[in-house]
């Protein structure tokens, strides 16, 4: 029986930090503020909105939302990025990716001031998760994964970790905050060899490869820690993850529910990091 690594209270002492920081910065006469930009209406994006809505109001941070037609232009919504850009009420930005297809996410990325990039999308975030350096916020999902092995205590040095998966979104960006924690880091795309065998060898497991139970137990192996970051809706209207938990959760030592686990986490990072951006933009 494996210890259920569960998101609530991590999230729980993160809000705690956002919510004495907000407390702060309202003393100031500030009200850290998130625009949310979205283009179309995905339901997976509705309901995240919704998740990040709400814990925004529960945190004392506002939100204005920014909403474009799924049959918008590129320019529209570089104004609209603009004007976000340029308003001193606004702390941080999140743009629903993945955009449609008359948009070039590059460019699109690019117009967004780096200081309001909560979510880490632009190169200078990405930057700094790459170098270490304090600039800009690691994607919010990645420092969520990491959040949750340093609240219940994995000690990651010297550690073998096995991240499934290399987007810019969750892959890469996990790799590199493990890293600095001085785990040793595999990561793994779809052309690995002999993946169930690379997962196996890990202490650690954090799988980000968009299919749904597609690590089962003969990629797992006792004692190992499994973070699953997939969220797929099955065929019942369940939530699932990535990883298989009815195989996974008799043989490991930890691993992270779906739901409950990495989701319940990435909203209190993404508040979190705009109080963080509007303190530091009134320092
Ligand atoms: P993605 O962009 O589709 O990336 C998937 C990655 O998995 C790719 O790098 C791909 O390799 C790799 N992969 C696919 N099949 C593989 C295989 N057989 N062996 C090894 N690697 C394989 O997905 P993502 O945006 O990173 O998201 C991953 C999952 O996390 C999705 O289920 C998504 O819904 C979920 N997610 C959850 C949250 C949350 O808050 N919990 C947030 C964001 C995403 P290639 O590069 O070679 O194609």
């Amino acid at each position: 029986m494996a210890t259920i690594l569960k998101g609530a209270p991590v999230a729980a002492a993160l809000n705690e930090r956002t919510q004495a920081l907000c407390e702060e910065l309202n003393a100031k006469g500030i009200v850290p503020t998130l625009a949310v930009v979205r283009v179309g209406a995905r339901e997976d994006d509705l309901s995240y909105e919704r998740g990040v809505t709400k814990r925004c109001q529960a945190l004392g941070v506002g939100v204005k939302q920014f909403v474009l037609d799924a049959q918008a232009t590129q320019g529209e919504l570089l104004e609209v990025i603009d004007q976000i850009n340029r308003d001193k009420a606004i702390h941080g930005c999140l743009l629903f990716r993945p955009l449609p297809p008359q948009m070039d996410d590059r460019q699109v990325r690019a117009a967004l001031a780096p200081e309001k990039d909560v979510d880490g999308v632009t190169d200078l975030s990405l930057a700094g998760v790459f170098t270490n350096a304090p600039v800009g916020f690691p994607p919010c999902t990645a420092q969520a994964c990491a959040e949750i092995l340093d609240f219940y205590g994995v000690n990651l040095s010297g550690k073998r970790v096995t991240v499934v998966g290399r987007s810019l979104v969750v892959g890469k960006p996990v790799a590199m905050l493990l890293d600095r924690r001085n785990a040793t880091v595999t990561m793994c795309n779809s052309r690995t060899r002999d993946l169930p065998a690379i997962c196996r060898e890990a202490d650690v497991v954090v799988v980000a490869m968009g299919k749904m139970g597609a690590i089962g137990g003969d990629c797992l192996r006792p004692g190992q820690v499994v973070v699953d970051v997939g969220i797929h809706v099955d065929e019942t209207g369940k939530l699932r993850g990535d990883v298989c938990f009815d195989q996974a959760e008799p043989v490991v030592e930890a691993i992270t529910p779906v739901p409950g686990g990495v989701g319940a986490v990435t909203t209190s990072v993404l508040v979190g990091h705009v109080a963080q951006a509007a303190a530091s933009m009134c320092n």
